[in-house]
């Protein structure tokens, strides 16, 4: 009876398996003609200043929905448009549609930033620089509104290229982010040899950190130790008023959450940028 059980669970397993990877290719040939049929969309969550509550900038967040109504969540896609390659064109149309959102927010009198991610596949892609470049000069917007998040796993498993690739783009005026930070198996030694501008600390932190001492310490020491090192800190993922004061009291910079928005599609965070009271608009003289 064991012998039959073990042989059924065997059957079971296998089953599944076999469904995971016909899924897997199935979304592999449906990515092939995504960006060809106007599949993706890009949303936008603001990242408010702690201590005015001015929403400074806005991470572009990337959907896919699919031609038959099925959405997709980029952990699902993401890890297979990396692993096939397909990243890189789809992390172009990312840099350029969010050159475009940018522009057409300034066209608008909002001089919000947006910061992008990026995946180990696209730091490795020669060609990258040179696209960031095009697209900042084709929406006439600043160097300055572009911001990168890159994992310290993209840091660890890439340090040369991207070391050369972080150096540049500082030069053109882009800023970097370490995303997710405290979570990857990295050495602390990158945060002073690479040119990096803010960390945001992984929402893995912020979730428990109200009941969790030890949450608490790995918080307070992550803020202590970017300050001393001139950079800025962004908390991820704050849902409640008790950790957005928390974080506030203990000088955190930004922060990004559900308690002050999801991820919006554009036409709603334009919405959510004029509802805002203390929205700085940009000044006429600007040169946009
Ligand atoms: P991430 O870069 O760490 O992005 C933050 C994720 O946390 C987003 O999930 C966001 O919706 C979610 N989040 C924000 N605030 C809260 C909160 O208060 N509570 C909770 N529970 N979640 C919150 P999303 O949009 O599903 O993206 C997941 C990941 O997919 C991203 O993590 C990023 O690693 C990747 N990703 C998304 N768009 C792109 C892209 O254009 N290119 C690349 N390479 N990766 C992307
Ligand atoms: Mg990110
Ligand atoms: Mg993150
Ligand atoms: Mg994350």
């Amino acid at each position: 009876n064991a012998k039959k059980a073990s042989k059924s669970s065997v059957q079971f397993y296998s089953q599944e398996l076999k469904e995971a990877s016909q899924r897997i290719i199935e979304l592999e040939n449906a990515l092939q003609s995504a960006i060809t049929n106007h599949e993706f969309e890009l949303f936008l969550q603001p990242m408010l200043d702690l201590t005015s509550g001015t929403i400074l900038k806005a991470e572009a967040l990337l959907r896919w929905n699919r031609l038959d109504g099925e959405r997709i969540g980029p952990d699902e896609f993401i890890p297979i448009a990396e692993q096939t390659g397909l990243i890189v064109p789809i992390g172009k149309w990312v840099i350029s549609r969010a050159c475009e959102m940018i522009s057409t927010l300034n066209h608008r009198g909002y001089s919000c930033k947006l910061s992008v991610n990026l995946s180990p596949r696209q730091i490795s892609d020669r060609h990258l620089l040179e696209f960031i470049r095009g697209s900042i000069q084709n929406s006439h917007i600043l160097p300055n509104q572009l911001e990168l998040e890159l994992t310290e796993g993209v840091l660890v498993d890439n340090y040369d290229k991207v070391q050369y690739l972080l150096t540049e783009v500082r030069k053109l005026g882009v800023s970097v982010s370490i995303d997710d930070f405290g979570t990857g198996y990295s050495s602390l030694s990158y945060l002073k040899k690479l040119p990096i501008d803010h960390i945001k600390i992984d929402r893995s932190f912020v979730q428990d950190l109200v009941s969790d001492e030890n949450d608490k310490a790995i918080i307070l020491a992550i803020i202590a130790m970017a300050h001393s090192l001139k950079l800025n800190v962004i908390a991820e993922g704050v849902e409640t008023e008790l950790q957005r004061n928390f974080l506030q009291l203990n000088h955190c910079n930004l922060a990004q959450g559900y308690l002050f928005s999801r991820p919006l599609p554009f036409a709603q965070f334009c919405d959510y940028l004029s509802a805002s009271p203390t929205q700085k608009l940009i000044t006429p003289s600007a040169p946009f």
